[in-house]
């Protein structure tokens, strides 16, 4: 589990349960970023700027690569939970259906479940991974689905699925001295023990130079016998999730003829040709030549990729991106990537874990066009792939910055109050209007194509040595690898950032986030799962423990009763994240388990109550909702009276629940329950 997506959110925009739905007004006049808020979830709208500039091969490209991506969407809903399908459907069918009375509190506490499974692509919180619950009555629940002339033997096996808060609790179990797949609750095993897939894992471990990625798209199961075995995703008779991946398939088929050059069209087949057998080697043969495309101005993502949802960090979640390349902008990144080798070089680490030739890490801006499966509604906006490290070594990787989405989560938190609840005084809130629009995406331009890329690992080292922990640290290492260089005059020398006040901007962000206000993410009571934000709170609480006891570079402070993060010394905290770097390099590098655990151990996971507590009480009535996602544009094909095509037009006025249902009318073949 390794190498990959940056889940990070733009701005520090993040709890405060505002249980009501509510309509929020437009955020520009021109074009209203913000769709609705209910919950802790904002949802918003992207721009895709530039799209009528495309060539009509570029866009009718792009049509048929969002089809591919939209017919996705129930495969990874399917991933997060074996039920997941049918919850979803069956509380669509009472939205469309039930007669009775919509304006009652019963009915919109119903609404409001629906649009967080919707959210989540599944009945637990996308990212806290624990199970929500509807607020209204299981007895309102049962009567409506009644009334909606759903059968009862459909609905009422669900009511414990839904309603009972001990039955599938938690999506990812990350605990220790538990076995993680059999307390979490999504569908990458089924009737396997943690022990048994470690050992079926083991002994089925591929150790050539170019090794297959053994269970990447499979599921593990047990056959009549009690032997552990896979079953394949593929378009294939007999494939898991066969009907869904033909769908796809056969869109990446339509868009064949338009790809814009011949490793393009290299990268299509070999994905089709894999779609439909599910055999590893062709995987392997795809990432290559999808690495090698770089001429193509639009790329994407379909398949079954990042891990982080497998507690066992093997299975890939099925995700989609489609996008192109941002002009003006990918200049910026291929200054980074043509001095790879300088910051390489020139990084705390220790020479021995130092990559003495960096590859081919290229990286660029992207606008983009659809975003699906894990990447829908709530969506990285920095990606790094492939994951497989042998690629990344010899082949080298892509990073992407997507700079549309993060135009969208920084317009819609203007002007939220966040800040100036906070931050410490003037000059940091100033530091942050100057700058932090620039340093944010500067701070993930380097952590994706220099962090992620650089390093290596020991001989005979690799991604599973640590673990569990392996996801946090490894974005720990990408983050301070980001947050050392920020802060060099290299940036200014390039050209990337304005002057050598830039960074404090986002040194003082970034501790203020992962040692305080990332708290307001979290629920009262709960320790930090997720791997990125406990990669941020190790970062910002080892930096504080290690500060300079008599002088300290950087501490929290209290003020009139409120916590703030003070920073005495920006150049003494860089030497800080250096030091760390170097540390959480060797551990990485090493695969050292014992001191990564401990590490996530002292520093990552357990939240001061009190602080916590503070946090949200602060942050309440700012009404800010947490996390954020988006609604896709919807593109239409335009054809003449013989049937050409002449044009793709584009359409941002679709709401929230209206896409839901219209993806879900539209792009859904899968069965409820998938074996
Ligand atoms: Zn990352």
């Amino acid at each position: 589990m390794k190498k990959i997506i940056l889940v990070a959110l733009a701005a520090l925009t993040f709890v405060a349960c505002n249980k009501q739905p509510q309509q929020v007004t437009p955020s520009t006049e021109d074009f209203p970023y913000m769709v609705e808020q209910f919950y802790d979830l904002g949802i918003l709208r992207y721009r895709v700027p530039d799209f009528e500039q495309l060539t009509l091969q570029q866009k009718t490209l792009v049509y048929y690569l969002s089809e591919a991506a939209l017919w996705g969407r129930d495969i990874l809903t399917d991933q997060n939970g074996r039920y997941n399908l049918r919850v979803r459907r069956i509380c669509e069918t009472v939205y469309e259906n039930y007669p009775g009375d919509k304006t009652g509190e019963d009915w919109q506490k119903f609404v409001l479940y629906l649009k967080r499974v919707w959210f989540s692509n599944g009945i637990h919180h996308h990212y806290s991974e624990d199970k929500f619950l509807p607020e209204c009555s299981r007895e309102w629940f049962a009567e409506a689905c009644r009334q909606s002339n759903l059968k009862e033997e459909d609905y009422a096996p669900l009511l414990d699925v839904i309603f009972d808060p001990t039955v599938l609790p938690k999506k990812v179990c990350q605990d220790d001295g538990v076995d993680l797949l059999l307390s979490s609750a999504c569908n990458y095993y089924e009737g396997v023990t943690q022990a048994e897939a470690e050992a079926y894992y083991a002994a089925h471990k591929d150790n050539s130079p170019e090794p297959l990625w053994i269970g990447l798209n499979s599921k593990l199961v047990k056959d009549s016998q009690g032997n552990v075995i896979e079953r394949t995703y593929k378009a294939e008779e007999g494939g898991l999730y066969a009907a869904a991946l033909q769908k796809v398939v056969e869109n990446l088929r339509k868009a064949l003829p338009y790809a814009e050059t011949d490793q393009q069209k290299l990268v299509i087949q070999k994905l089709i040709d894999y779609n439909l057998t599910g055999n590893l080697q062709t995987f392997n043969e795809y990432a290559i030549a999808w690495v090698k495309d770089l001429d193509s101005r639009v790329d994407f993502i379909n398949g079954f990729t990042e891990v982080y949802g497998d507690p066992l960090g093997v299975t890939g979640a099925w995700e989609s991106l489609v996008n192109y390349k941002n002009l003006a902008a990918t200049e910026r990144t291929q200054k980074l990537s043509a001095n790879a080798q300088w910051f390489e070089d020139h990084s705390t680490t220790d020479p021995r874990y130092k990559k003495a030739e960096c590859k081919g890490i290229s990286a660029k801006v992207i606008t983009a066009a659809i975003l699906a499966g894990d990447c829908y509604p709530s969506t990285p906006i920095g990606i790094n792939l492939p994951n497989a490290n042998w690629i990344r070594k010899s082949y080298g990787s892509k990073s992407v910055t997507i700079q549309n989405l993060m135009e969208a989560y920084n317009e819609a938190a203007l002007g939220n109050g966040f800040n100036e609840e906070f931050m410490l005084s003037e000059a940091e809130l100033d530091y942050s209007r100057r700058y932090s629009a620039l340093t944010g995406d500067v701070q993930v331009d380097l952590h994706e194509c220099l962090g992620h890329g650089s390093g290596q690992l020991m001989p005979g080292v690799t991604k599973d040595n640590l673990r569990e922990h392996g996801s946090t640290l490894e974005e720990a290492r990408a983050d301070l690898f980001s947050l050392y260089y920020i802060a060099d005059p290299k940036l200014v020398e390039l050209g990337i950032l304005p002057d050598h006040e830039a960074y404090k901007a986002e040194y003082y962000e970034q501790m203020m986030n992962g040692a305080l206000t990332q708290l307001v993410r979290v629920e009262p009571g709960k320790n930090l799962e997720e791997a990125h934000m406990r990669n941020r709170a190790l970062i910002a609480n080892w930096v504080l423990a290690h500060a300079n006891a008599d002088k300290p570079e950087v501490a929290i402070i209290r003020r009139d009763g409120k916590h703030y993060m003070q920073i005495n010394d920006y150049e003494g905290l860089r030497a800080l994240y250096g030091q760390l770097l170097a540390i959480v390099q060797e551990v990485v590098s090493t695969g050292d388990y014992a001191r990564a655990k401990q590490l996530v151990e002292d520093y990552a996971v357990r939240v001061d109550p009190d602080i916590h507590a503070e946090m949200l009480s602060r942050y309440k009535p700012l009404n800010i909702p947490p996390y954020k996602g988006f609604v896709n544009p919807v593109y239409t094909l335009v054809t003449d009276k013989d049937g050409h095509i002449t044009d793709v037009q584009i359409d941002y006025s679709e709401g929230y629940a209206e896409q839901h249902l219209r993806y879900s009318r539209d792009y859904s073949v899968l069965p409820d329950i998938n074996d």
